[in-house]
């Protein structure tokens, strides 16, 4: 950037994955740095030595991975030590340190160079992966060369923090578990990182803190240097560099509006989910990681309405025992504030794989082997999981729910190998296995939808999945960053499959709800409720929110808005009616978004 283009103003748009705005100037975070030698060995008689150089740093570095393992899990926080688990495993990797060697002893180079060499060749193999989530994991790769390059540089002190009081707005490639485990959290005040997505380590540990993040901005490191002002706004995904006076103003100002509002939120958060006529929806929350709910109940949810279990399967080399799953299911079923626990047994593939997982190349994998097919292929591990849910049953109120349920046959099945691992547990003696659990699908295959009567005779309850519902009927790649202006909840075909869902539900007599994104949407919350969806279960941050909405309506309200809402042909129609009305009806809960 030329002088006068430092203060240039750019607004860049982004994935907002933590809501929020922060304002404040920017650190910019380069961990692999730029002051990195590069340089030939002056003769061969040099070459074991640097070998020798490049193995103590590979030593320093699991040592101080292992070392702030250690503190992770003094401090109870256990998520990313399973992600540095990973990196130690890269470090200890017989083919990426013998790349190394083979490059510092064939070409005669720096330990660093070659470092770089290795780098440069997964990232080639990982870009050749068509999965974005494989693709991504590149970073863990890229986490561990930039701390042995650390170690070989001499730069042994973590990252350094003089920030000064007013905390600062961290941008930056992306993030690694390791290295927010060394920043100074309390002097962050948002984050900005060229890549990751909604499962990505930045995006999580933001969420967990509550400071606005926007990720997936490709270039922000391109644009912004250290000491710039800087604008996150994690609930429209926007990042501005260097903001006009006025804009900052309004920034400021729309800042202390949804700080007051979130204040106010919170009390909403205890209390019960009921219309002025006394319709009470159940307000659950989907979590991901067992460290989520004291944040889910701070914030009001009654119940776990969605577990998704596969975490337990990602960032790890080997399969989860039982007693793995017993144990974490445990934390989430005996936590007494929680009214039930809903557990999702595994959805791997489509976008989550697991390490152990060898996956055949498929061209499609959302619509490949994965979730219920892949378990009752693999039986045995399905049983794992089963077994374990069976056991926390026993100790508090638990339901099972299957994913991608898209037949008769299938929960037939699925139901078969459950009574199975029940029988089985029964046999070997171990007691207190209850009779019975409740059992649900997940209401996210088209062809579920259209027998969704005979489907209800199978189970106890339904959960709508939006996020693969609108993928699957509207034949859009829920992934494919292209095709989001064609993502659309209120299409008029999506609310009738909803509808339709929720007629057989309750035709037959079972309870319905719903866990895909748009139960947490704020917009389409009239037209859940005028549905009468039992449950809404969502991302913790938006149930006060929510509530507040449900506790200022009522049902004849919420029928209104969805008559009028079903009536229209068209999405942008539908939009648009939605839109107004709720930004003049609730105009408190919609602050205008910025242009
Ligand atoms: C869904 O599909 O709406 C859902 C809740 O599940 P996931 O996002 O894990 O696929
Ligand atoms: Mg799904």
């Amino acid at each position: 950037m030329s002088a006068d283009q430092s203060t240039k103003t750019f607004v860049l748009k982004g994935v907002g994955v933590s809501p929020g705005i922060a304002i404040g100037r920017c650190y910019r975070f380069d961990p692999l740095g730029s002051q990195i030698s590069f340089y030939k060995l002056k003769d061969e008689s040099l070459v074991p030595k640097e070998v020798q150089r490049f193995r103590k740093a590979l030593k320093e570095s699991e040592e101080q991975l292992l070392d702030i393992q250690k503190n992770l899990r003094k401090a109870k926080i256990t998520e990313p030590v399973y992600v540095i688990d990973v990196h130690i495993l890269i470090l200890k990797d017989k083919m990426f340190s013998n790349r190394t060697v083979k490059y510092i002893r064939d070409q005669g180079i720096n330990a660093e160079w070659a470092l770089r060499m290795t780098l440069d060749h997964y990232k080639q193999i990982f870009e050749g992966v068509q999965d974005d989530y494989i693709s991504s994991r590149i970073s863990d790769v890229q986490y561990v060369v930039q701390r042995i390059l650390r170690n070989l540089t001499g730069e042994k002190h973590e990252i350094v923090w003089e920030v000064g009081n007013n905390g600062v707005i961290v941008v930056s490639h992306d993030i690694s578990p390791a290295d927010t485990a060394q920043m100074k959290l309390d002097k962050i005040l948002g984050f900005a990182t060229d890549s990751g997505g909604r499962t990505s380590h930045t995006a999580i540990v933001a969420r967990s803190l509550e400071l606005p993040a926007v990720v997936g901005l490709d270039d922000i490191t391109h644009y912004v240097r250290t000491d710039d002002e800087v604008i996150v706004d994690g609930t429209a995904g926007m990042v501005v560099i260097n903001p006009y006076p006025d804009m900052l103003k309004r920034y400021e100002e729309k800042k202390r509006h949804y700080d007051v509002a979130n204040d106010e939120y919170l009390k909403f958060g205890k209390l019960p989910a009921v219309t002025l006529d006394n319709y009470e929806v159940q307000i659950g929350c989907n979590i991901e990681f067992i460290e989520e709910i004291p944040s889910a109940i701070a914030h009001g949810a009654e119940s776990i309405g969605l577990y998704r279990t596969e975490f337990l399967y990602i960032y790890r080399e080997d399969l989860p025992t039982e007693e793995d799953h017993f144990n974490n299911y445990r934390q989430v079923v005996t936590n007494p504030n929680l009214s039930s626990s809903t557990i999702r047994t595994f959805d791997l593939g489509g976008d989550k794989f697991a390490n152990y997982q060898k996956q055949s190349k498929e061209l499609n994998p959302q619509m490949g082997m994965r979730a219920i097919r892949f378990c009752l292929k693999e039986v045995e591990i399905f049983k794992t999981q089963l077994r374990a849910i069976w056991r926390v049953s026993a100790l508090g109120k638990t339901k099972i729910l299957f994913p991608m349920i898209s037949s008769v046959e299938e929960i037939r099945e699925a139901k078969k190998i459950l009574e199975e691992a029940r029988q089985e547990l029964i046999e070997e003696g171990v007691n207190n296995i209850p009779e019975k659990i409740d059992i649900g699908i997940m209401m996210e295959v088209p062809s579920a939808v259209v027998i969704a009567d005979k489907l209800a005779q199978e189970v106890d309850f339904f959960s709508i999945g939006t996020n693969d519902l609108i993928q699957y009927s509207l034949a859009i790649d829920r992934a494919n960053e292209r095709l989001t202006y064609m993502y659309e909840p209120l299409h008029p075909a999506v609310l009738r499959l909803i509808q339709n869902v929720v007629e057989a539900a309750h035709q037959a007599g079972i309870e319905v709800a719903m866990c895909g994104e748009m139960a947490g949407d704020p917009l389409c919350i009239l037209i859940l409720l005028g549905m009468k969806l039992d449950e809404l279960s969502m991302n913790h941050l938006a149930i006060p929110r929510i509530k507040k909405i449900i506790r200022e309506t009522t049902m004849e309200e919420a029928e209104t808005v969805l008559n009028k809402a079903l009536s229209f042909s068209t999405a942008p129609e539908v939009r648009s009616y939605v839109q107004d009305y709720m930004v003049n009806r609730f105009p408190e809960e919609f602050i205008a978004e910025e242009d």
